[in-house]
């Protein structure tokens, strides 16, 4: 029953392992984070789709890269981040944003950390909870900080922490693998953990997608949301060695050791 009322959202697989999300709604649809248009391009054409407008996350050339063919082509508007770094948005957006697209209302976060301009789109309504988080979120994992702090990171994330436990998390690659083996390396007896990572790695040795995750799921078994956990402590303070004192100085140590890992 639920599934009739949910909104319709694709993967187009692009590059080795990002996913470019389509939302379609009639015979019309919304691409989040285009790094590559030619995978569109077959996605709508196949589909006999029209393309009503576009949304980016964040500057990273793996997600705008396809932006501006897209854009001239179906002559619509793009969505992103303030600030003048990348070309051809014709909409920025900021905190607290609300914009409609296919008729559907989103709400703008900001989510600095992987890079200083990340933000992210959320809907919730009686259709469901989605959240499309670029490079913020992972599966299991959080993005590289390439640009922000670990301050910066943890705000961001706790912002996902709030949503609604059912928020389906569309994230922009196929990294839950990896993830999880990092994962089990710092928390090797959570239970929960150890139960999506056999799942996880059977969908992969089907070649199948891992995502949408979603929150309730990433509460449980991600090391970026379980700061606190005792297990996870101790790997971090082994790894650092020194005493840990708060979740900020937490989520630092382990990004520093998945870097590494
Ligand atoms: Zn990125």
């Amino acid at each position: 029953m639920l599934k009739l009322f949910m909104l319709n959202v694709h993967p187009i697989p692009a590059f080795t392992d990002n996913y470019i999300w389509a939302i379609v709604y009639g015979n019309s649809s919304v691409v989040v984070d285009p790094g590559d248009s030619s995978p569109v391009f077959d996605f709508l054409k196949s589909n006999n789709l029209d393309l009503e407008s576009i949304l980016i996350t964040h500057h990273h050339f793996d997600h705008t890269g396809g932006m501006l063919d897209l854009a001239k082509k179906y002559n619509c508007p793009v969505y992103g981040p303030t600030g003048d770094h990348i070309d051809g948005l014709t909409n920025k957006v900021s905190e607290g944003d609300e914009i409609t697209i296919l008729n559907f209302k989103f709400k703008v976060f900001e989510t600095p950390g992987h890079t200083l301009d990340h933000i992210a789109y959320f809907h919730s309504s009686d259709k469901g909870s989605y959240l499309f988080c670029g490079d913020t979120l992972f599966s299991g994992g959080c993005g590289r900080l390439f640009e922000g702090t670990a301050e910066d990171m943890f705000t961001s994330l706790n912002k996902f922490i709030s949503l609604p436990e059912e928020t389906l998390v569309f994230c922009a690659h196929e990294y839950t693998q990896s993830n999880l083996k990092f994962a089990l390396s710092v928390n090797p007896s959570n239970l929960d953990l150890i139960k999506y990572s056999k799942e996880v790695d059977e969908l992969r040795s089907n070649s199948e997608i891992t995502l949408p995750s979603n929150i309730g799921l990433e509460k449980k078994i991600n090391p970026f949301f379980l700061l606190n956990d005792k297990e996870i402590l101790k790997s971090s303070e082994q790894f650092i060695g020194e005493k840990i004192s708060n979740s900020m100085e937490s989520l630092a140590a382990i990004r520093s050791m998945k870097d590494s890992f």
